[in-house]
């Protein structure tokens, strides 16, 4: 341990464990964290969905940490964690945009949770990150039922502009894809050539 570290302790968000000041997470848990993408992938008329892993341990607490706890610096993490998976099965995308927060969730959080990773999966690809969908829903769907959440996305989102363009769509969490599906039929709609979607976590 060299003096930066114990003048400025810093530890694992994960686990506690003490580690570089520079870092975020320790190796044991980036270890934990490193077995995506999983197989396991979902194809729909509008799109083929990839995911870098399950919706549980770890990568659950990763992404809520990220998304509830003001650690806005894990979107580099999580980002690399997408940028492995579109490696792995690979698109011919020419522009990378994401599910959009509701406006409630940007009032709770202060910040688009997905634009943030966007940016940085555009920085370590060389894809173009551009923001072409806009929440129109004002509730979070936090504490919905499943049926409730496949009511509420419908219409709740509306594309900027019309995009004659390959894209790869990113979110978080799918739990049960409407919320993808919808913003795929958008897209469509506007013009979307293709649609790939890349998604941290499988629920
Ligand atoms: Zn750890």
């Amino acid at each position: 341990m060299g003096l930066v570290e114990l003048v400025l302790p810093n530890y694992c968000l994960l686990c506690n464990r003490q580690i570089k000041y520079y870092e975020l997470l320790c190796s044991a848990c980036l270890n934990d964290l490193s077995s995506g993408p999983i197989v396991l992938h979902e194809s729909d008329i509008l799109f083929t969905a990839y995911f870098y892993g399950r919706y549980d341990s770890k990568l659950r607490d990763l992404i809520l940490l990220y998304k509830n706890s003001h650690h806005w610096r894990l979107n580099r993490v999580l980002a690399s964690f997408l940028v492995k998976t579109m490696n792995t099965y690979p698109s011919d995308a020419q522009l990378i945009t994401w599910v959009p927060s509701s406006l409630a969730s940007l009032e709770e959080r202060g910040f688009d949770t997905m634009a943030l990773i966007a940016k940085s999966v555009s920085k370590m690809t060389g894809i173009v990150a551009k923001k072409t969908l806009e929440s129109l829903s004002k509730s979070n769907k936090r504490g919905m039922t499943l049926e409730e959440r496949r009511n509420s996305v419908k219409n709740s989102f509306s594309a900027i502009s019309r995009i004659y363009k390959d894209i790869v769509l990113i979110d978080d969490v799918y739990t049960t894809g409407s919320t993808v599906k919808e913003c795929a039929r958008v897209l469509k709609d506007n013009g979307a050539r293709s649609i790939t979607v890349y998604c941290i976590a499988r629920a």
